[in-house]
């Protein structure tokens, strides 16, 4: 049994060709914490959190995911235990309302709402709760006044937010985000944020993300790790991470 962290990798790596992406990277995700991924482009970021949520196979090295190897396991395998993510382009329905978005089910919810169906017929009352969660979240992010608004008129920091409200719906461990902030305004980053933190301390949800604004990011993570050509470079906590001699070195180097 894995205790130390509710995610882990041990000794990933993974190549494209001659490139090699990511070399023996072992990272810990420590339960209900804000972990930030750096590093300067080409790093390893994505192809990291791509073997985390299971879109990449490693080369060599597990995944572990609440003391499980998940290594083997698709993505959807990972959603089911907790595993979610949403992507730097959020995947909206943006012909359906704010609302019609987060109670779009997910196949998981909609292959399990089937049998509740057949056998217990009590979908009646589950809808009910259903609506009712998802007012709770959308009040959690703010959006709840725009509960009916088409999710095309919504601004991209709102869209990234819906997605969020959308992930949340599964009651994930962990949600990985990648960019929550590009090309939102600061002052909708900095709200971002804070829902982040709210979410954590109040849901206990653990956060994964890569963000390459660090003068927002920075202010409200718990722990950084810092990557350089595939590797781990340093990781901390974010005051000692922007100071760490290596940390600066990459970013300097290019
Ligand atoms: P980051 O997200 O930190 O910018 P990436 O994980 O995207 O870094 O990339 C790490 C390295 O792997 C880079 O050298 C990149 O060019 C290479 N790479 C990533 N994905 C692919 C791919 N699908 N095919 C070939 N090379 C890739």
């Amino acid at each position: 049994m894995l205790s130390e962290g509710l995610l882990m990798t041990r000794n990933v790596s993974k190549s494209f060709g001659g490139v090699v992406a990511l070399k023996n990277v072992s990272v810990s995700v420590r339960p209900q914490t804000l972990t930030l991924v750096i590093g300067p482009n080409g790093s390893g970021k994505t192809t990291l959190i791509n073997v985390i949520g299971g879109i990449l196979q490693p080369d060599e090295g597990h995944v572990y995911f609440s003391g499980l190897d998940i290594t083997k396991l698709s993505p959807h395998e990972r959603f089911r235990l907790g595993l979610a993510r949403t992507f730097q382009t959020p995947q909206l329905f943006t012909s359906l309302s704010v609302l019609e978005n987060v109670l779009v089910p997910d196949r998981s919810y909609y292959e399990e709402r089937v049998i509740e169906i057949l056998l217990n017929n009590v979908w009646r009352i589950k809808e009910k709760e259903y609506v009712e969660k998802a007012f709770s979240i959308l009040r959690l992010l703010n959006l709840d006044r725009l509960w009916d608004a088409s999710a095309r008129e919504l601004s991209g920091g709102q869209m990234k937010l819906l997605e969020l409200a959308r992930v949340l719906m599964s009651d994930p461990k962990l949600v990985i985000l990648d960019e929550p902030l590009a090309g939102v305004n600061p002052s909708l980053a900095n709200e971002i944020m804070g829902y982040l933190t709210k979410l954590r301390s109040g849901l206990g949800t653990t956060f994964l993300i890569i963000e390459h604004r660090l003068d927002i990011a920075l202010k409200y993570v718990d722990h950084v790790i810092a990557m350089h050509q595939g590797q781990v470079i340093a990781e901390g906590l974010p005051d000692e991470i922007v100071k760490h001699p290596a940390v600066v070195e990459a970013y300097l180097g290019g």
